[in-house]
Protein backbone atom coordinates (compact mmCIF):
# COMPACT_ATOMS: atom_id res chain seq x y z
CA UNK A 1 0.00 0.00 0.00
CA UNK A 2 1.42 3.24 -1.35
CA UNK A 3 -0.05 6.18 -0.05
CA UNK A 4 0.34 9.08 1.68
CA UNK A 5 -1.47 11.98 4.06
CA UNK A 6 -1.75 15.63 1.84
CA UNK A 7 -2.92 18.58 3.62
CA UNK A 8 -4.09 21.59 2.26
CA UNK A 9 -3.91 24.55 4.73
CA UNK A 10 -6.47 27.53 5.31
CA UNK A 11 -5.69 30.19 3.02
CA UNK A 12 -5.92 27.47 0.18
CA UNK A 13 -8.78 26.18 1.15
CA UNK A 14 -10.61 29.85 1.75
CA UNK A 15 -9.32 30.78 -2.24
CA UNK A 16 -11.74 29.40 -4.78
CA UNK A 17 -9.14 28.75 -7.62
CA UNK A 18 -6.13 28.36 -5.85
CA UNK A 19 -8.25 25.18 -4.00
CA UNK A 20 -9.59 23.79 -7.71
CA UNK A 21 -6.16 23.99 -9.22
CA UNK A 22 -4.15 22.28 -6.53
CA UNK A 23 -7.41 19.54 -6.54
CA UNK A 24 -6.47 19.59 -10.08
CA UNK A 25 -2.98 18.43 -9.75
CA UNK A 26 -4.03 15.90 -7.19
CA UNK A 27 -6.35 14.01 -9.16
CA UNK A 28 -3.84 14.02 -12.32
CA UNK A 29 -1.18 12.22 -10.29
CA UNK A 30 -2.84 10.09 -7.56
CA UNK A 31 -5.57 8.16 -7.01
CA UNK A 32 -7.73 9.77 -3.88
CA UNK A 33 -8.95 7.06 -1.50
CA UNK A 34 -10.15 9.60 0.95
CA UNK A 35 -10.90 13.29 0.88
CA UNK A 36 -12.69 15.45 3.62
CA UNK A 37 -12.73 19.31 5.21
CA UNK A 38 -10.74 19.18 8.75
CA UNK A 39 -10.98 21.80 11.26
CA UNK A 40 -7.77 21.36 13.05
CA UNK A 41 -7.82 22.39 16.68
CA UNK A 42 -5.14 23.78 18.24
CA UNK A 43 -5.13 21.04 20.47
CA UNK A 44 -4.98 18.59 17.30
CA UNK A 45 -2.58 20.66 15.72
CA UNK A 46 0.10 20.67 18.30
CA UNK A 47 -0.54 17.09 18.57
CA UNK A 48 0.15 17.05 14.67
CA UNK A 49 3.19 18.99 14.65
CA UNK A 50 4.78 17.88 17.98
CA UNK A 51 8.10 17.12 16.42
CA UNK A 52 8.32 20.94 15.97
CA UNK A 53 7.57 21.97 19.67
CA UNK A 54 9.95 24.26 20.32
CA UNK A 55 11.07 25.88 17.56
CA UNK A 56 10.71 29.80 16.99
CA UNK A 57 7.81 29.23 14.15
CA UNK A 58 5.66 26.51 16.18
CA UNK A 59 3.16 28.80 17.96
CA UNK A 60 2.35 30.58 14.37
CA UNK A 61 2.27 27.15 13.03
CA UNK A 62 -0.60 25.98 15.09
CA UNK A 63 -2.61 28.70 15.61
CA UNK A 64 -2.34 29.48 11.81
CA UNK A 65 -3.47 25.36 11.02
CA UNK A 66 -6.52 26.40 13.41
CA UNK A 67 -7.37 29.69 11.32
CA UNK A 68 -10.04 28.05 9.35
CA UNK A 69 -10.76 24.84 7.26
CA UNK A 70 -7.82 22.64 5.96
CA UNK A 71 -8.53 20.23 3.49
CA UNK A 72 -6.90 16.34 3.78
CA UNK A 73 -6.16 13.63 2.00
CA UNK A 74 -5.12 10.18 1.31
CA UNK A 75 -3.21 9.37 -1.78
CA UNK A 76 -2.06 6.60 -3.47
CA UNK A 77 0.44 6.36 -6.32
CA UNK A 78 4.04 5.07 -6.81
CA UNK A 79 6.16 6.43 -4.22
CA UNK A 80 3.49 8.57 -2.97
CA UNK A 81 5.05 9.86 -0.51
CA UNK A 82 8.60 11.41 -2.54
CA UNK A 83 5.76 12.26 -5.46
CA UNK A 84 3.60 14.68 -3.38
CA UNK A 85 6.58 16.35 -1.73
CA UNK A 86 7.72 16.62 -5.00
CA UNK A 87 4.67 18.61 -6.13
CA UNK A 88 4.62 20.55 -2.96
CA UNK A 89 8.38 21.82 -3.77
CA UNK A 90 10.64 23.29 -0.91
CA UNK A 91 9.52 25.01 2.12
CA UNK A 92 10.02 27.69 2.33
CA UNK A 93 8.03 29.98 -0.26
CA UNK A 94 10.61 32.22 -0.54
CA UNK A 95 13.00 30.00 -2.18
CA UNK A 96 10.04 27.72 -3.67
CA UNK A 97 9.69 30.63 -5.96
CA UNK A 98 12.77 31.09 -7.42
CA UNK A 99 14.00 27.49 -7.64
CA UNK A 100 10.50 25.46 -8.60
CA UNK A 101 8.21 28.55 -9.92
CA UNK A 102 5.73 25.90 -10.88
CA UNK A 103 5.31 24.11 -7.49
CA UNK A 104 2.36 24.19 -5.68
CA UNK A 105 4.42 25.83 -2.66
CA UNK A 106 5.61 28.54 -5.31
CA UNK A 107 2.18 29.07 -6.83
CA UNK A 108 0.32 29.46 -4.08
CA UNK A 109 2.14 29.64 -0.97
CA UNK A 110 2.13 32.65 1.05
CA UNK A 111 5.00 32.68 3.53
CA UNK A 112 7.09 30.42 5.30
CA UNK A 113 4.19 29.15 7.99
CA UNK A 114 1.23 29.70 4.87
CA UNK A 115 3.14 27.51 2.64
CA UNK A 116 -0.04 25.80 1.40
CA UNK A 117 0.03 22.32 1.83
CA UNK A 118 1.77 19.60 4.09
CA UNK A 119 2.64 16.13 3.14
CA UNK A 120 4.22 13.28 5.09
CA UNK A 121 8.04 12.74 5.06
CA UNK A 122 7.97 8.76 5.56
CA UNK A 123 6.33 5.78 5.98
CA UNK A 124 5.86 6.38 9.61
CA UNK A 125 4.61 9.72 9.73
CA UNK A 126 1.71 8.15 7.14
CA UNK A 127 0.72 6.34 9.73
CA UNK A 128 0.92 8.76 12.41
CA UNK A 129 -1.07 11.49 10.30
CA UNK A 130 -3.32 9.26 9.17
CA UNK A 131 -4.70 8.27 12.32
CA UNK A 132 -4.77 11.76 13.92
CA UNK A 133 -6.85 13.24 10.93
CA UNK A 134 -8.71 10.62 9.94
CA UNK A 135 -9.54 8.38 13.18
CA UNK A 136 -11.89 7.18 12.19
CA UNK A 137 -10.54 5.34 9.19
CA UNK A 138 -9.15 1.30 9.91
CA UNK A 139 -5.84 1.67 8.57
CA UNK A 140 -5.86 -1.68 7.47
CA UNK A 141 -8.64 -1.73 5.58
CA UNK A 142 -8.33 1.70 3.40
CA UNK A 143 -9.76 1.64 -0.08
CA UNK A 144 -11.02 3.25 -2.97
CA UNK A 145 -13.87 5.12 -2.13
CA UNK A 146 -13.65 8.62 -4.53
CA UNK A 147 -11.72 9.84 -6.92
P1 LIG B 1 5.18 19.80 6.07
O1 LIG B 1 5.56 18.99 7.29
O2 LIG B 1 4.12 20.86 6.38
O3 LIG B 1 4.85 18.98 4.89
P2 LIG B 1 7.93 20.23 5.53
O4 LIG B 1 8.12 18.79 5.91
O5 LIG B 1 8.41 20.69 4.21
O6 LIG B 1 6.44 20.67 5.64
P3 LIG B 1 8.72 20.94 8.22
O7 LIG B 1 10.14 21.25 8.57
O8 LIG B 1 8.15 19.62 8.65
O9 LIG B 1 8.58 21.16 6.65
O10 LIG B 1 7.84 22.11 8.79
C1 LIG B 1 6.45 21.94 9.06
C2 LIG B 1 5.74 23.23 8.77
O11 LIG B 1 6.23 24.23 9.67
C3 LIG B 1 6.01 23.81 7.38
O12 LIG B 1 5.16 23.30 6.38
C4 LIG B 1 5.77 25.30 7.61
O13 LIG B 1 4.37 25.57 7.61
C5 LIG B 1 6.28 25.49 9.02
N1 LIG B 1 7.68 25.96 8.99
C6 LIG B 1 8.79 25.20 8.81
N2 LIG B 1 9.91 25.93 8.83
C7 LIG B 1 9.50 27.21 9.05
C8 LIG B 1 10.18 28.45 9.19
N3 LIG B 1 11.52 28.55 9.11
N4 LIG B 1 9.44 29.57 9.39
C9 LIG B 1 8.10 29.52 9.48
N5 LIG B 1 7.38 28.37 9.37
C10 LIG B 1 8.07 27.23 9.15
MG1 LIG C 1 7.33 17.95 7.72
Amino acid sequence: MDITLALLKPHVVRNVYAFQQIKQIIHQNFTVLHSKEVHITKQLSEHFYAEHKGKFFYNRLVTFMGSGPCHAFILQSKDSIAKWRELMGPTKVYKAVYSHPDCIRGLYGLSDTRNACHGSDSEESVAREISIIFPELDKNRLSAVDS
